[in-house]
């Protein structure tokens, strides 16, 4: 698999890690908030069984005292009936209030119940006792269902729900002591039964509120204290305990409405004190919910940055090295199919692996440079004298050649072949006779041009080949050259002399013809007694 693909991939898959992580982030956002839903549900669902509670105890205290006579007026019932049934209906209409649950928590003929109560009230074929208990079954219920919720349903438990409970079972014996108390009021004898339960009612009273006291946080007490350390709750209580101290004495009852006003003054003050601790639940509730979603959307906020930073990093590291596999490739691409060793690649000046794989990429192909470029010079190069050989002399002629006939510029071909140069091989050895033509080379060079063309054409015969010049400058060159030489002092040999051939190259000729007649010319050179210049 191409590297480029591969690079391709695993950006891919850094952006696919980066949508699972959002989309987690946003699911666990979904189920905090749904959470937090449910428990504002559950709370509102312990509210309305507490509210339904607090009417069907009006209900039955009123309904009760109707039925035991202490009550006349029928119109307090029907008042009582409405609120309760509003408050029935609230709960009913609450969302969790499915088939299910109803059945689940002994609510499902909550309605039917009541409306049969209600129906032995009107036609007061029940006594006030069994009315009593009638109601209390349902609140029981309730209760029930408040507990439930606060031990099953609702995922973190807060100690308020407790107290909500508390305070909700400290109402509930409160209010069955207030329709007890006043049924019994209009006994004309008093019943031991009677008197015992609301002597258990009272205990269990005390024990709620001594539970809800001692659990409470030092800032409730005040509310607490608030609604129990009351003159209404303090008559309340010594109205009862008149009642179960001095029983069968008609005295002791208190007054019938305002043992009723008062002894709801209190159940109301505690319920009050169940709804403040219902709003500072959901106040809880929103901020714990509000906290957790702000946690969420920091991490999710955090991981998606992190992701975002690493899929750059991962782009930008992809880029670049896309960029200098890129280099490379094209760089190879000039080397195999050009052979163009004389590119560099661009040393940025990092110090990654990269950097370094092209400073040394250059180096080789510079090592590799110099050596064509050597091998190039000795291909070309008459290795003893250091001029050019006979072949690369053909190449760079022909080139002048075309050159001078494109233009039409002068041409001119020089042929120098030392004078008896066998005998200096004889006399002096082949090592001297190499030492001569160096020298020789050396002073023909300190009479040429740059632009000259001067070549070892064979043993000791040289070409010069002299661009933009005419026969009269190529005559003129020899004839300096062939004094330098004479002149020159030889080592160990003395003077050397040398002949020429010199010729002018004719437009549309060929090179062998040019050659030819310079050719003619040494030889004309050397048959004429040599160390002469003659032109052909
Ligand atoms: P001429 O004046 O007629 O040119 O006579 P010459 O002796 O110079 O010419 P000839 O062709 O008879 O001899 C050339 C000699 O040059 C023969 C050969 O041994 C010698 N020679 C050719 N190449 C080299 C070389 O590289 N080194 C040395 N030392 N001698 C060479
Ligand atoms: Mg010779
Ligand atoms: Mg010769």
């Amino acid at each position: 698999m191409p590297i480029r693909l591969r690079l391709v991939l695993l950006a891919g898959i850094a952006i696919l890690a980066m949508a699972i992580a959002t989309w987690l982030g946003i699911s666990r956002l979904n189920e905090t908030r749904h959470n937090v839903e449910r428990e504002v549900l559950h709370n509102k669902w312990a509210h309305d069984c507490s509210s339904l509670i607090h009417y069907l105890q009006r209900e039955r205290g009123a309904s009760a005292s109707f039925i035991a006579s202490s009550l006349k007026d029928f119109d307090t019932v029907k008042k009582m009936r409405s609120d309760s049934s509003a408050a029935l209906e609230a709960l009913f209409n609450n969302p969790l209030a499915t088939e299910h649950r109803l059945a689940r928590l002994g609510m499902a003929d909550l309605r039917v119940k009541l409306m049969e109560v209600r129906n032995d009230v009107e036609h007061q074929s029940t006594d006030w006792r069994r009315l009593r208990d009638a109601y209390t079954t349902p609140i029981n219920t309730l209760l029930g269902a408040v507990s439930y919720e606060m031990l099953h349903e609702v995922d973190t438990f807060s100690p308020k729900l407790d107290m909500i409970a508390e305070l909700a079972l400290a109402r509930e014996a409160l209010g069955l002591l207030r329709a007890t108390v006043n049924s019994v009021r209009t006994q004309a004898s008093r019943n031991t039964s009677d008197l015992i339960f609301i002597a258990g009612e009272l205990t269990l009273y005390r024990h709620h509120i001594d539970v809800v006291r001692s659990h409470f946080a030092e800032s409730d007490i005040h509310s607490l204290r608030s609604a129990i350390d009351t003159p209404d709750h303090a008559w309340v209580m010594e109205a009862i305990n008149r009642v179960l101290s001095k029983y069968d004495m008609v005295a002791a009852l208190p007054d019938g409405e305002q043992w009723w006003e008062r002894s709801t003054k209190v159940i109301d003050s505690l319920k009050t004190l169940e709804d403040q601790l219902f709003d500072q639940l959901a106040r809880e509730t929103m901020e714990k919910g509000r906290a957790q979603k702000n946690v969420m959307l920091w991490v999710s906020a955090g991981m998606f940055a992190m992701l975002l930073v690493l899929v750059s990093f991962v782009t930008m590291t992809i880029t670049v090295m896309m960029r200098d596999l890129r280099e490379l490739s094209t760089a190879l691409d000039q080397i195999v199919e050009k052979e163009n060793y004389a590119i560099r690649l661009k040393d940025r000046g990092g110090r990654d692996e990269w950097s370094h794989a092209f400073q040394h990429f250059n180096r080789l192909l510079e090592f590799t440079d110099r050596l064509i470029r050597e091998k190039e010079t000795l291909a070309s190069m008459d290795t003893l004298t250091g001029v050019m050989n006979r072949r690369a002399f053909l190449k760079y002629a022909q080139r002048e050649i075309t050159r001078a006939n494109r233009y039409g510029h002068n041409l001119s071909l020089i042929f120098l072949d030392i004078d008896h140069f066998k005998r200096i091989n004889d006399t002096c050895g082949h090592a001297t006779g190499d030492e001569v033509l160096k020298m020789f080379v050396d002073t023909v060079k300190t009479r040429s041009r740059d632009t000259d063309l001067i070549s070892r054409w064979g043993g000791e015969e040289f070409i010069i080949m002299t661009p933009d010049t005419g026969i009269d400058g190529a005559q003129s060159f020899a004839e300096s050259v062939r004094q330098c030489v004479a002149a020159a002092e030889f080592p160990g040999i003395g003077h050397v002399t040398c002949s020429f051939g010199v010729t002018q190259w004719k437009r549309g000729e060929t090179f062998e013809a040019f050659c030819s007649r310079a050719d003619v010319a040494l030889y004309e050179a050397k048959q004429s007694g040599r160390n002469r210049v003659c032109v052909g």
